[in-house]
């Protein structure tokens, strides 16, 4: 099987990993610390705090920046679903914008429109490592004094008019260090921030919501939790991140063969490569212009070893939203996206002969579908 993502572990990331069990933290130390001040400085901010998962630096993310319960928050329905599921942990509402068809991210000409009294913030998802609009995105959110925070869980490493993604002027932007992500550490993830504030209080609540106090008395003053990153996954991270930019540049690779091989098929709508930013490729979605053959080629290409996946089918479409009160939703450009889209192989190992193989099933399928 071709997944279509995969970690790529080198054997100093392995010696890495040995050397920590050798020593006296397995739990956060000097390696996590380590870990951030590196991702910190190559995302050019200075605060970053790692925690236990993606999904846990949304959850941190979100109360930090003090979301709760009757806050309106808008964001993309083409996501994960822990983007707005933590939204929902925090008690606040997810109001989902429509996407664009250029970049399968929330358009931000649709943005405005849906901005109410309640709403306190904005969440742009950088979809397949694709920077969001983010000019157009901070220039609402600081005329409305909406919070911003970036889900930038596919884009680490990926550019938006020249600045790191992480480095604009968001409140805060979350990584994922899951094991199919742009480097990662098992499961892991981080918060980065240019605020003092949100970075003491992203500190207080991965570790319980504990400090110690000037007499060296532990005292809780918020409900926190145990967020924390291993000192061992730490440690990975940190090997991994100094193989980012090969990883990404391998990647983009990936998807210049992918468009040499596939640019000419009328039947396939190949992603377009954006001016002004530089995608970190985490996903290669193609769409299907008859969207009923997507479910026959996805099939194919199972069948053929190949293990293309569908990223994502609507959060709003999923049987929980629609029970609590999605039961209407659909959005029109992504109604046509989730189903016409097709994720096909990519990550920093792939062989182009797997490349080639990948496109001559879909081009095998696209000649004999109606046979
Ligand atoms: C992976 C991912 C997450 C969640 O990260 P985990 O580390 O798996 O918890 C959240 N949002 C997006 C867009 C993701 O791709």
């Amino acid at each position: 099987m071709i997944p279509y993502s995969r970690q790529s572990i080198s054997k100093q990331d392995i010696r890495a990993v040995q050397q920590v069990l050798r020593l006296d933290w397995l739990t956060q130390g000097p390696n996590v610390f380590a870990f951030e001040k590196a991702l910190a400085r190559y995302c050019r901010v200075p605060y970053a705090v790692a925690v236990s998962s993606g999904t846990a630096a949304l959850h941190l993310a979100y109360l930090a920046a003090g979301l709760k319960k009757g806050d309106e928050v808008i964001t993309t329905p083409n996501t994960f679903v822990a983007t707005s599921n933590m939204l929902l942990a925090v008690g606040a509402e997810p109001v989902f914008c429509d996407i664009r068809l250029e970049t399968y991210n929330l358009d931000e000409t649709k943005l405005e429109n849906l901005i109410t009294r309640r709403t306190k913030a904005i969440v742009p998802v950088h979809f397949a490592g694709q920077p969001c609009e983010m000019d157009a995105i901070l220039k609402i959110a600081k005329k409305h004094k909406l919070i911003v925070v970036e889900d930038a869980c596919h884009a680490l490493g990926a550019s938006y008019r020249g600045n790191k993604i992480g480095s604009l002027s968001s409140d805060m932007t979350v990584f994922s260090f899951h094991a199919v992500k742009a480097i990662t550490t098992g499961e892991g993830g981080a918060v980065i921030t240019n605020n003092r504030q949100y970075y003491k209080r992203l500190l207080l609540l991965r570790s319980h919501g504990i400090y110690k106090n000037l007499q060296g008395k532990n005292v809780m003053t918020v409900l926190g939790y145990n967020y924390r990153l291993t000192d061992i996954q730490a440690a990975l991270g940190l090997s991994q991140l100094k193989k980012l930019d090969w990883f990404i540049a391998k990647r983009r690779r990936v998807a210049e063969w992918y468009r040499e091989e596939l640019k000419d098929i009328e039947e396939i709508i190949l992603p377009t490569p954006h001016e002004g930013s530089g995608s970190a490729c985490h996903l290669y979605v193609i769409r299907v212009r008859n969207p009923k053959l997507r479910d026959r080629l996805w099939a194919y290409l199972q069948k053929r070893g190949i293990g293309a996946n569908l990223h994502y089918p609507a959060v709003y479409s999923h049987p929980y939203y629609r029970k609590i009160g999605y039961r209407n939703l659909r959005l029109p450009n992504e109604e046509i996206y989730q189903h016409s889209c097709l994720t096909l192989p990519c990550h920093p190992t792939l062989k182009r002969n797997q490349v080639e193989y990948v496109c001559g099933a879909v081009k095998n399928f696209i000649k004999n579908y109606d046979l």
